[in-house]
């Protein structure tokens, strides 16, 4: 069996992409089969990242449609990259003026949805934490991957607050003229969205859409089986399967401090900030997996409770009713909980 593998974002990325999709990169389309289906593998590159995504279908044009794709995806990036200096975002994150401007349908969307996650997540969530992740090196700035002092992490942190930026009838605005948004943590799972709602437009109601490790599945693979999605055992450099899961039709984000971190005096630095303390996030939690029909918001709730930590992340989805997977460690090794809405999906 074909295992879709969840992959987080890091600099193996790729090539573990390949080895997951090799027994497909044969050849971009599945033959048909006694169903009349084939399925159709399209990849490539975005956010600075992979994406992949398979087709089911008969005849259809995958080239024509790849290129939509890559349109919309390129149109999101210049809507919300920190990584493009022109971008709408990074306009308004380095404009110092406090009147309020008229965003893009697609960012108005993202930060909305932003907005809400962190109000919901009491703060754990945080778009506005980019200076911090520039601090402790992880975004576009490239600082030396050093601890900063906390002089600097206490005036880095005055800069941050989900209650300086406002939107409002789409238009946008900061309360602080050096406010920063970073949409990082959420922008992978908008992308998925927005290229499942143009497949479906397309009239494909049967697809695995993959970037960056955020997927979101619909209908039958082309055997007429159900997508089944691989969550990986949470260790460095090596893969293995922890848990498979069958998804339905709804997203699959996986938030996991694993992967992308560094190390200094023997500690090791996670890219997710805990926003009230302005640093990187340091607990038994290892990685949160969220089952949601939208993939922008199964990847903010997944990286809300990586923030929160163990015991608080399983409370906030019970409460919130929301399908979560949770693996912490322990001495005896990792330890995995699934919140009651989770269990039917797993296999
Ligand atoms: P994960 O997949 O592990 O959740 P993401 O790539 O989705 O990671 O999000 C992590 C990124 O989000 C970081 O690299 C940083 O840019 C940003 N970030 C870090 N901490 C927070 C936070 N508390 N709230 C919002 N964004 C954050
Ligand atoms: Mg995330």
């Amino acid at each position: 069996m074909q295992y879709n593998f969840k992959l987080k974002r890091h600099l193996l990325a790729f090539k573990l992409v390949v080895v997951a999709f090799s027994a497909l990169m044969l050849s971009g389309c599945f033959p048909s089969n006694d169903l009349g289906r084939a399925e159709y593998l399209l990849q490539g590159h975005t956010m600075g990242t992979t994406y992949n995504i398979k087709l089911v279908g008969e005849n259809l044009d995958a080239e024509k449609i790849q290129q939509g794709i890559d349109a919309q995806l390129v149109l999101l990036n210049q809507e919300m990259s920190t990584y493009i200096k022109d971008s709408e975002l990074s306009t308004f994150n380095q404009s110092t003026s406090l009147a309020p401007i008229k965003v893009s349908v697609g960012l108005a969307r993202v930060i909305k949805e932003a907005i809400r996650l962190g109000r919901l997540s009491d703060g754990a969530l945080d778009v506005t934490v980019g200076p911090l992740v520039n601090l402790w090196g992880f975004g576009p700035e490239y600082r030396p991957e050093t601890v900063p002092s906390a002089e600097l992490l206490n005036a880095t942190k005055a800069r941050v607050g989900l209650n300086k930026l406002t939107l409002e009838n789409g238009m946008l605005s900061k309360s602080t003229p050096d406010l920063y948004v970073d949409l990082s943590t959420i922008a992978k799972g908008y992308g998925v969205d927005l290229v499942t709602e143009f497949i479906e437009e397309n009239g494909i109601n049967n697809y695995l859409v993959e970037i960056g490790g955020e997927m979101r599945v619909k209908g039958f693979k082309h055997t007429g089986e159900l997508w089944h999605v691989a969550i990986e055992k949470p260790l460095n450099g090596e893969r293995s399967i922890q848990q498979i899961i069958i998804p339905k039709d709804n997203a699959v984000a996986t938030s996991g401090d694993y992967r992308i971190y560094f190390e200094a005096d023997g500690q090791r630095f996670s890219h997710i900030i805990d926003p009230k303390n302005g640093k990187p996030i340091n607990h038994k939690l290892v990685s949160v997996t969220v089952i949601h029909p939208s993939s922008m918001t199964a990847d903010g709730l997944s990286t809300a409770m990586m923030v929160m930590g163990e015991e608080k992340a399983l409370a906030f989805a019970e409460a919130n009713g929301i399908a979560a997977y949770i693996i912490a460690k322990t001495d005896h090794g990792f330890v995995e909980q699934s919140t009651v809405k989770f269990m039917q999906y797993l296999k």
